[in-house]
């Protein structure tokens, strides 16, 4: 079914037949783990598990273009690295598909598992990143899944050799895996490919391969968890995939080890000779094969130059982010985690400018009443000791689905019911979080923005029920504001200026929907830049609304962290940039070496420029 752990279920009969008094026995069955050993869910402590995405916080450095030699692929873990090529192609396995007996060949698959087992628990023992440990944890999970082994067992009674019952399982457990709807649970067939190739050639007598002695970059169709963590992580300085997403486990994986990566750059990087030296950038998903010595030298010095940075940042990240000419821009941090207020603030976040309630809701395995919210929003508001607390009501739905709050299939759920068009059909969950908002604010300064606005009756809606709350829990310091994340918004912008507090531009929603391309699209995705002057042209209208009615605006997508995007978005007039709080001390240090004047010519050129890449040439 695709479950995950933690998540609630919920079983229907129809009235008055048998079904019912199934039901409760379904019930009971599924409470004892179905044949199962399992561990009950810890309701209150039950934490998410999804991975932070990757944000790029340091400078980009463009690599010079050397004809055909270099490309690009997604940027998966930052940093630059070079080195030899270690091409890794899929391994042959050759095995008789007819067995010996039944006997002798599930001998052999015990003696396999074993042996690939063992492995895995000395990875587990000796890696010291919880994530590859989870991830190791889960692949001897499914090795001990009673099922596999009855599954590979049913194709030896038929006959099969041990190697070919296995493989033949594993591809049609893969298969069916990677094609379920939610983009993580198909990555996992990654994971099941992973072990399955690991038993197999423990299966067949082939051995490992041998990784080279010097610092190399890892080049393969895509990294199973096991490959990296396998290697030597002093020896890996990066890895090159064909094929993955920046989600995908691999990526997980190396961002972990802190090893540059750059996924998803085609099958041709599969071509590229054993030894060629290959230098790839993990924030920017180029690589070059063979590069000139210069630009192995300029990589050298940028990477130290970028350690340097980040230290000196650090050193100031808690005063101000003003330019050389004295303009100041609030600098706010974006979190999903309560628990993360603390560390922003301790990062340089003047204020938090964007809590995604809906991630506050996924660490609770069921809906979380009033009173828990409150809990959770007072964690925030303590945390920031008086500085500004803007949140977001629950945005569900698009690729962020609540397990506990389910929504019909959809075809193209990102243009469906997602955010204030589900909230507004829910309006007694709105109510509650409001609130639970309000309660918690005990008048410190709260600001509650509405997602996915895009018809001014839905601003009015959502306001509405706010107003009505507001009757009977009174709050003295609150302001009330939208998202901008779709494009109708944007150019209704002088109409709501007049209505709301404050506009929060999410230029990750905004982007995508603007450009028409999906923001988790393995090809397209790289081209939704949010520097697209169509782009740039909807936050000016917005921002030039907002201060014609003495409102103010930020901007709480990527992009505000984006070292090429900064001066633009302050030139454009943006009061306040919201960012993942690693991101705070770099940007406060690139603002205070920038001149607002020359900000906002940039700016205005950059409204008239024709392409994303030409506002990038333009900043550069
Ligand atoms: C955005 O769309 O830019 C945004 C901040 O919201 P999210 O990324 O959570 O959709
Ligand atoms: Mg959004």
């Amino acid at each position: 079914m695709g479950c995950r752990r933690g998540q609630t279920l919920t079983f229907i009969a129809q009235p008055d037949t048998d079904a019912v008094a199934g039901l409760e026995q379904i019930i009971d069955a599924v409470q004892q783990g179905l044949g199962e050993e399992v561990e009950a869910v810890d309701l209150v402590s039950h934490q998410h598990s999804s991975s932070d995405p990757v944000v790029n916080t340091l400078e980009l450095m463009p690599f010079e273009s050397h004809g055909d030699t270099g490309s690009c692929g997604i940027a998966a873990s930052t940093g630059l690295a070079f080195g030899p090529a270690h091409v890794v192609k899929p391994r042959e396995f050759s095995y008789e598909r007819r067995g010996q007996s039944f006997k002798a060949e599930n001998e052999k698959l015990e003696i396999a598992l074993h042996q690939v087992k063992n492995s895995l628990r000395q990875f587990i023992a000796h890696t010291e990143s919880t994530a590859i440990k989870q991830i190791f944890m889960a692949h001897l999970e499914m090795l001990d899944d009673p099922d596999l082994l009855q599954s590979v067992q049913r194709g030896l009674k038929q006959g099969l050799s041990a190697a070919a019952a296995w493989h033949d399982h594993i591809e049609v457990a893969a298969t069916a895996q990677a094609a379920l709807s939610d983009r993580l649970l198909a990555e996992r067939a990654a994971d099941l490919r992973d072990i399955g190739e690991r038993v197999l050639a423990a299966l067949c007598g082939v051995a490992d391969v041998t990784e080279p002695e010097q610092p190399y970059i890892l080049i393969m169709h895509d990294v199973g968890p096991s490959d990296v963590a396998r290697l030597n992580k002093d020896r890996v300085a990066g890895i090159l995939t064909a094929v993955g997403g920046a989600s995908a486990h691999s990526a997980i994986v190396a961002r972990a080890l802190a090893i540059p990566a750059v996924v998803g750059a085609g099958v041709a990087v599969l071509n590229i000779e054993n030894h060629a030296t290959v230098l790839i950038n993990g924030d920017t998903g180029e690589y070059v094969v063979s590069p000139e010595q210069n630009q192995i030298d300029h990589a050298i010095a940028e990477r130290q130059r970028q350690r340097e940075l980040r230290e000196q940042a650090e050193q100031h990240c808690l005063e101000p982010a003003i330019t050389l000419d004295q303009h100041q821009v609030e600098i706010a941090a974006n979190i999903g985690k309560v628990g993360a207020t603390i560390q922003a603030v301790a990062d340089g976040a003047e204020a938090i400018g964007l809590l995604r309630t809906e991630l506050v809701f996924m660490s609770h395995s069921s809906a979380p009443d009033e009173a828990t919210q409150e809990a959770d929003y007072r964690v925030v508001l303590d945390a920031l000791a008086g500085r500004p607390l803007v949140v977001r009501t629950l945005d569900v739905g698009g690729d962020k689905p609540l397990p506990y709050l389910p929504i019909e299939k959809e075809e193209n759920p990102f243009l469906g019911l997602r955010g204030i068009r589900l909230t507004l059909r829910k309006p007694e969950l709105l109510r509650q979080q409001l609130v639970a908002l309000l309660k918690a604010a005990d008048n410190r300064p709260l600001r509650i923005m509405f997602p996915m606005i895009g018809r001014v009756e839905e601003w009015r809606a959502a306001k509405a029920i706010l107003d009505e709350v507001r009757i009977q829990h009174p709050c003295e310091n609150l302001q009330v504001g939208i998202m901008i994340e779709v494009p109708a918004a944007a150019l209704l912008a002088p109409i709501l200026a007049q209505e709301v507090d404050f506009f929060s531009i999410g230029t990750n929603d905004l982007t995508q929907y603007t450009l028409a391309i999906d923001r988790g699209h393995p090809l397209l995705s790289a081209e939704a830049d949010g520097l697209h002057p169509s782009i740039l042209l909807l936050i000016d209208q917005t921002v030039r609304a907002a201060h014609q009615h003495g409102k103010w605006v930020g901007i709480c997508g990527e992009l505000a962290a984006d070292p090429k995007a900064v001066p633009v978005l302050i030139g454009l007039g943006v009061d306040e940039l919201s960012m993942s709080s690693t991101s705070i001390p770099l940007v406060k240090a690139q603002i205070r070496g920038l001149n607002y004047i020359n900000c906002k010519q940039v700016a205005q050129q950059a409204l008239s420029c024709d392409s994303a890449s030409a506002v990038r040439a333009l900043v550069e």
